[in-house]
Formats: structure tokens, sequence, C-alpha cells
């Protein structure tokens, strides 16, 4: 093993004029090993830039000479950082960022060159005790095995990524407010917040929530700790094995910290991670995520799948349902509520090869159903043959795959010729007669179950919402917790479809939970459904 100064450190000599041969030894990589001519400066000067990750970093007073010779770095695509008061050249131009950076404190100047030479981090080991890897994605945490856990109706668990500027956050680190694991004890359960600020420059706010659901598939990696759903909806099973080999919670921010610099590292910088498990700041955070969950939903609320001729996919969940293709149109976001068109589109740009591929929609087959050439080659093909087609605006004639993340699972209620939906936080009986788990479980595998679809909270309220089988007037029972919480929505949409006060006509449970019970009550509002055309045909 090399260790020492002398190992990677080569002194050129004390002058500030033998900064010439570090210049000359960039020169050489560049002729050696990128087949520059000498004396081609333009193909030196892109082979520096985009390849040899060099900086100055000026500690002293700058006089002349060292002006010169830190102007004549920049031509190689090198930049300066100093850290006295010299003058600044801040636009982007000959080096990849900044050119000349002033006034830089010594504790600050490692990562700021870093920063500013566009140098990306990556995370080669991820350090907690358990085994950790796509393998055990698809891993269960079950009722015996289970040592503790977080949401799932339980208790709040809400996840949030926000942009930050590069000063605000510092990388890699991880901040528990609250209790750990080490402070429960076997059964306990406890709140949640996952908050996740990145920097970056490359990074936009369009990102956030693609990074937020990557949440999902990288706790799955962790050998005995399971992760469902989403948003503010999410949950987090820890088992007992883990808890055994020492688990704590801060492991899951050093594994969000290292996957998002390893997968994303053309446009994350830094990555900092703060878990709240107090309630009090967990609903701090839910109230605020909520704002920002809303905000993205409605950038896509002025389109409609007229406008576009791409559809985009999603296959992310395929490692839990593997015959479930996400189809995501403008008017029909993504059954967890947690990627629209924008969001798919956002993250298609950022790694072209991924889960969300663009379909091009091709021959309209069914104008009312939704249902697109395109779209089924494509879901034949990514489901591996096992559905040959489906339809975006149905859940009555060949729906969409449900998988088990969906926020919400509508199910037909052919006595009342409507239909009803539950959301995952309401753990009571429904009129289908199944509780959400219990639908969930029957047809979140990744099928196709006529009569029944899974689809986002956000959904209920756009435009094309079970079109095929008539519209949200279909609508005639969901939760309380639910109604309440799109009830001005579910006004509006009313009122564009000439209903007024339409929540108020939908029952819930302090109706009824069975077809019979709630029956009377709509008779009672006169609710659209009543005096629409069959439903069953
Ligand atoms: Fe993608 Fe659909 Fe899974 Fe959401 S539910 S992550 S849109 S596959």
């Amino acid at each position: 093993m090399q260790v020492g100064w002398n190992t990677r450190i080569v002194p050129f000599g004390p002058d500030i004029s033998s900064a010439v041969f570090a210049l000359g030894f960039a020169n050489r990589a560049a002729m050696a090993f990128g087949g520059v001519q000498p004396g081609d400066y333009r193909k030196m000067l892109m082979y520096n830039k985009n390849r040899i990750f060099a900086f100055v970093n000026a500690l002293g007073d700058v006089g002349t000479e060292w002006a010169v010779a830190a102007a004549g770095a920049v031509n190689w695509g090198f930049p300066t950082l100093a850290d006295t008061d010299i003058p600044e050249i801040l636009p982007t131009g000959i080096c990849t960022y900044e050119h000349v950076v002033a006034n830089v404190p010594h504790d600050e100047i490692c990562q700021r060159s870093v920063e500013v030479r566009g140098l990306k981090i990556n995370v080669t080991e991820i350090d907690i005790p358990c085994s950790f890897g796509p393998a055990f994605e698809g891993e269960r945490v079950r009722g015996a095995d289970l040592y503790c856990q977080m949401g799932g109706g339980k208790t709040q668990c809400t996840e949030l990524v926000k942009k930050a500027e590069m000063s605000e956050i510092e990388d890699a680190k991880v901040e528990l407010v609250g209790k750990d694991i080490g402070d429960l004890k076997e059964g306990d359960t406890l709140a949640l917040g996952i908050y996740i600020q990145i920097a970056g420059r490359e990074f936009q706010d369009d990102f956030e929530p693609i990074m937020e659901r990557q949440i999902h598939h990288l706790i799955n990696y962790i050998q005995g700790v399971m992760h469902i759903g989403q948003r503010d909806i999410s949950w987090v099973r820890v088992s007992k094995a883990a808890v055994d080999k020492g688990f704590t919670l801060k492991d899951l921010g050093v594994v969000l910290h290292a996957k998002f610099h390893q997968d994303f590292q053309k446009i994350v910088d830094k990555v900092q991670v703060t878990l709240y498990t107090n309630p009090e700041d967990v609903d701090k955070l839910t109230e605020r995520a909520r704002a920002e969950y809303k905000t993205r939903d409605e950038r896509v609320d002025t389109m409609t799948d007229e406008d576009v001729d791409t559809f985009y996919s999603c296959t992310l969940c395929q490692s839990f349902a593997p015959s479930h293709v996400c189809a995501v149109s403008p008017e029909r976001t993504g059954l967890c509520g947690a990627y629209n068109w924008m969001d798919c589109k956002a993250s298609f740009e950022i790694n072209p090869t991924g889960p969300n591929q663009p379909i091009k929609k091709g021959k309209v087959l069914d104008e009312v159903l939704g249902r697109f050439e395109g779209v089924d080659e494509f879901l034949k093909s990514a489901s591996k043959g096992a559905h040959e087609s489906y339809n975006f605006y149905s859940m009555v004639n060949a729906p969409m795959t449900t998988c088990g993340c969906c926020e919400c699972i509508a199910a037909m209620l052919p006595t009342c010729n409507g239909v009803m939906t539950v959301g995952r936080d309401y753990s009571g009986e429904t009129p289908s007669g199944m509780k959400f788990t219990t639908l969930a479980g029957v047809m979140g595998g990744g099928a196709s179950s006529p009569g029944f679809v899974g689809h986002s909270k956000f959904n209920i309220t756009q435009k094309k919402f079970i079109v095929g089988d008539g519209g949200l007037l279909r609508m005639v029972w969901m939760p309380k917790i639910l109604k309440d919480e799109i009830r001005d929505r579910l006004n509006a949409r009313g009122e564009e479809l000439g209903v007024k006060n339409f929540a108020d006509m939908i029952a819930d449970e302090t109706v009824g939970i069975t077809e019979d019970e709630i029956m009377p009550w709509l008779q009672e509002k006169n609710h659209p459904a009543l005096s629409m055309d069959s439903l069953i045909g």
C-alpha cells in the first residue's frame, strides 16, 4: 500500500513559473492518451476541459505573475479558486463553469474546487451494516419478522425531495431529528419524514419528483427493510434481522446519498438527508410536501391527451409486479400519483435508457375508451406478452394494469350503477365488500382486472377519468378522508359536468359500507349515476 504525500503529489518547484510544468503535464496527457497533435490548441483545450479535472488553488497574495499563470491555466479549461479578494471571472465560457472565484474560505476550498471544476463524486462503498443490492428489492418483511414500522396508515410517513443551492447544503450530511430504532422495542411504530435536498449545476426543479420516486426501490435494496408507497403515504417495515445487524434509520440517508450520486451523477453534485421522527416535525414536513405535490400535479392540469403525440411508459414497479406497465399521458397520471407526464418526460431526459420510455401514440383505435395502437405495441413487448391491449379511460373494459403502489383502487358497484374508489389511507370496509388491502392483493400484481383499476388521487378529477364508463359522475362512494382532501376539485369538476356540489352527492362510510346501505341515500340525493346508461351494458 502506498501512503504519504510523495505518492500523490508531484512538486514542480517553489516559484510560480513552475506552474507551466503542471500545464505541460496536462498537454502530455492530451497528446499521449487523446492523440492531440502538438500545437492543436483547440483540441488541447477540449481534451483537458473534458477529461483532465484539474484546478488551481491560489493561496496568498496574487501578484501579476500569478495572475498570468492563472490566465494560462484557464486556456486549458482549469479554473482558479483563491482565498484572497482578486477580481472574479464568473460567466461560463472556456472553463466548464466559473473561471476565477475569489475569497473562498480554507474550510470550503476543497468542496468549492470540486464543484467549480465540475468534478463528480462517486460513492463506491455504501457503509451500512446490512447487505445491499437489487437482489433484495422484491423482499417482503412479514408479520413474524417485523421489528418496527413507519407509516402504512399506522403513523405518518412522508417523503420530499427539494432542490437546494450549492451553498445551502453539505454533501453526505445525514441528520436524524428524533428517536431512532435503538429507542424502540419490538412491535413499535414511529412517524417518519424523509427530507432530501439536492444541489447540482444541472439539477432542475422538474427532477424533484423523479428523484423522490427512487426512494422506493433504493430503500428496498437494503436487506431486511421493505418500502411501499410514495409521497405522504409511504410505509417502511424493518425486520428483526436488519436490527440485529445494527440497522439504524440513518442508514436510509447513507443509502440515498450514495445511490443518488451513483445513479444520477450527471445532475447531482450534493445530497443532504434529514430524517424526522418526532410527529410534530413529520406533520410540518407533510404539510409542506402536500403543497409541493399539488404544484407538481397542476403542471399538467391544462394539457390534454390530444395535445401530445407521445405518451411515456413507466416500468419502475416491475420489480414487484413483473407484468405491470404504466402508460402515462397528460390526463392519466401514474397510478402511484408520483409520476405525471411531465415527470416521465424529464426522467427520460436524465436517463434515456431508464424505465420511462416515450411511446408514440400511433393510430387511435378507440377514442372513447382510450386505446392507441402505439401503446398496445409497447405494452405487448414491455409486459413480455402478458398483456395485448388496454384502455386508458375505462375500468370496465380492459383497464390498465395495476401494481401494489397505487394511491387508490376503483371498483364497480353494479347495484348503484356507479363506481367507488378507496385510498390507501382508509383501512375500513367498502361497498365492494373488500378493504383496500384485499383489493390491492387481488388485482395489484400487474393484472388488468375488468371492473377494477388502480389510479392516483389526482386522476379522479382529471377530465378523462373513466370517461369511457361515463366519467366522474359515476362516482357514488369514497372514504370521507379522500372526499374531504379533494372536495374542491370534485366540486369544480362536477360543475364543469353540470352538477353543483357534487362532493355532497358522493356517499362515504358515514352513510354506509354496503351497496344496500348507500342506495336510498343516493336516490334521495338524486345522484346522476342512477339515471345514466347501465354500467354493465
Ligand atoms: Fe411508475 Fe406506475 Fe410504478 Fe408509479 S406506479 S412508479 S408510474 S410503474
